[in-house]
C-alpha cells in the first residue's frame, strides 16, 4: 500500500474499535497510513470476562499502561465434588481488566499514533470505483481498504462474506457482581450444558459467567448456572448484579476451513473473523494478533492474500488444535482427572499456569506434559482424551 497524505480518502477504514480494530489502527498509523476507526460506543463496558493473557499484554506494549487491572495470584478449578487450587507466582501470567479501561487504553494508543476516531455507528457499506464508502451516523466516509473489526454480529462480515451460523457460536451469560474484591480466578467445569463457569476479579467487582455452545443451551439456562453458583459463593451471594449475555465465535475445524479472512480490499479481524479459542473462549489475544497481522500485510504486496495466509498458518492452526481437544475436554471423566492431576503434581500445575498465560500452545502440549515425568497421571489424561492430544501435537 502506498501511503499518501495528499489523497482525499482514507487508506483504511476500520469498523469497530475493540482490541482488533485499535491495534490495526495503531500499527497502520505508525507506518504513516491515513486510518479512520468508526465506533461510537466508547467509553463502554463490553460483556466479557476481561482476562488478558501474558501473550496479549505483550502486544499491548509497555507504553500504554492500563491502571485498572487485577494481577491474578491463584486459580481454583472445580467440578461437582472436586477442587484444585493453583498458585500463580508470575505477576503478569493473567491480568483481568474492565474492558472499559482496557479498550480505552488501546484506543488512546491508536489515536496517539495518528488514527482518527469517528464516533459513530456504521450502518451501510458500498463499493464503487475501487474504494469503499461507509455510511455512518455521522455521515459517509471513503477508504481504499475496509477492515471489519466489529465483533461477531458485525455489519462488515455480512457485507463481504456471510454471517456466522448458530452452530459456530457459543453463548456466554453472566453478571458483574458489584462490591466484591478478590485476586482469585475460579473456573468450574459444567456438565449440563457442557462448558464452564468463570469468576474473574476486577478492581471493584467480579465478572462471572457461564459459556457453552449455542446449539446446546440457551441464555436462560446459562444464567441459571451462573446464578446457582453465585448463591453458593459467599462473598458474592447478596451483592447487586448487572446481568449480560453475548455470543462468542466458537468454530469447528470444518468451519475454520470455510472461513475467508480477506478478499478484494477487505479483511476481517478478531471476533468478526471467528478468531476465538473454542475451549477457553480467549479472544482478546487473537483479536490483537489479527490487528498486527493485518497492519503488517497492508504494508507489503498483495495484502489480502498475505493476511489470509498468515491467519490460516498461525491463528487457524492453533484454533484447529483446540477444536480437536474440545469434544473430550469437557467430559466429566477428563475434568475430574485434570483436577486430580493438578492436586498431585507441581509440574502439571506449572503447565496449567503457562496454558492460562498463553505461553503454552496446544502444539507441544502433550510432549510437555509427558516431560513432567508424571507418567501415571499423564497416561490417564491422555487415554481419557483418546488420540486427541496426539493429533494436536502432530498437527
Ligand atoms: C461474556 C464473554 C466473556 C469473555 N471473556 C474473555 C476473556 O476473559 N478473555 C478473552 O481473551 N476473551 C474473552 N471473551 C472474548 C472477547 O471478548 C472477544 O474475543 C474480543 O472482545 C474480540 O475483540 P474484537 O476487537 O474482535 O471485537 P469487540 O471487542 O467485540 O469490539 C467490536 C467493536 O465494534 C463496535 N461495533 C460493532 N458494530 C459496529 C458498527 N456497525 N459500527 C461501529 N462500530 C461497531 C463495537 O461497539 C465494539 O466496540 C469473552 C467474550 C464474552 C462474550
Amino acid at each position: 500500500m502506498n501511503y499518501s497524505s495528499a489523497v482525499s480518502i482514507y487508506d483504511a477504514a476500520i469498523v469497530g474499535a475493540g482490541p482488533a480494530g485499535t491495534i490495526a489502527a495503531r500499527d497502520l498509523a505508525r507506518a504513516g497510513a491515513r486510518v479512520a476507526m468508526i465506533d461510537g460506543s466508547h467509553p463502554r463496558e463490553k460483556s466479557c470476562g476481561g482476562g488478558v493473557t501474558a501473550r496479549a499484554l505483550e502486544l499491548l506494549g509497555r507504553e500504554a499502561p492500563c491502571p485498572d487491572g487485577c494481577a491474578i495470584r491463584s486459580a481454583t478449578f472445580e467440578t461437582d465434588g472436586n477442587r484444585a487450587h493453583v498458585t500463580i507466582s508470575s505477576a503478569d501470567a493473567l491480568m483481568v481488566f474492565p474492558r472499559a479501561s482496557f479498550d480505552a487504553a488501546l484506543l488512546r494508543q491508536a489515536v496517539a499514533a495518528g488514527a482518527d476516531l469517528v464516533a459513530a455507528r456504521a450502518r451501510a457499506i458500498d463499493r464503487s470505483d475501487g474504494s469503499w464508502t461507509i455510511d455512518s451516523t455521522s455521515g459517509p466516509l471513503r477508504a481504499r481498504w475496509l477492515l471489519g473489526a466489529d465483533g461477531p454480529s458485525g455489519i462488515v462480515r455480512k457485507r463481504v462474506f456471510r454471517p456466522f451460523d448458530r452452530d459456530q457460536l457459543s453463548i456466554a451469560a453472566g453478571a458483574f457482581v458489584d462490591g466484591v474484591v478478590s485476586s482469585e480466578v475460579v473456573v468450574r467445569f459444567v456438565d449440563d450444558p457442557r462448558g464452564y463457569l468463570w469468576s474473574f476479579p476486577r478492581p471493584d467487582h467480579l465478572a462471572v459467567g457461564t459459556c457453552a455452545q449455542a446449539t446446546e443451551t440457551s441464555t436462560a439456562a446459562l444464567h441459571h448456572v451462573t446464578d446457582r453458583w453465585l448463591r453458593t459463593y459467599g462473598p458474592a451471594a447478596d451483592r447487586p448484579r448487572r446481568r449480560y449475555a453475548w455470543p462468542i465465535p466458537s468454530l469447528s475445524a470444518q468451519a475454520l476451513d470455510r472461513e475467508k479472512p480477506g478478499g478484494a480490499n477487505w479483511m476481517l479481524l478478531g471476533d468478526a473473523a471467528g478468531l476465538v479459542d473454542p475451549i477457553t473462549r480467549e479472544g482478546i489475544f487473537f483479536a490483537m494478533r489479527s490487528g498486527t497481522l493485518a497492519a503488517s500485510a497492508l504494508r507489503g504486496h498483495d495484502p489480502a492474500r498475505v493476511y489470509a495466509a498468515s491467519i490460516r498458518d498461525e491463528v487457524h492452526a492453533e484454533l484447529r488444535r483446540a477444536t480437536e481437544l474440545k469434544a473430550a475436554f469437557f467430559r466429566p471423566r477428563f475434568t475430574r482427572l485434570l483436577i486430580e492431576a493438578l492436586n498431585q503434581s507441581a509440574a502439571i500445575r506449572a503447565v496449567m499456569i503457562d496454558l492460562i498465560a498463553g505461553r503454552q500452545a496446544y502444539a507441544g502440549l502433550k510432549r510437555r506434559l509427558l516431560g513432567t515425568l508424571e507418567f501415571g497421571l499423564m497416561m490417564k489424561l491422555v487415554r481419557s482424551q483418546r488420540h486427541r492430544l496426539v493429533e494436536a501435537d502432530q498437527a
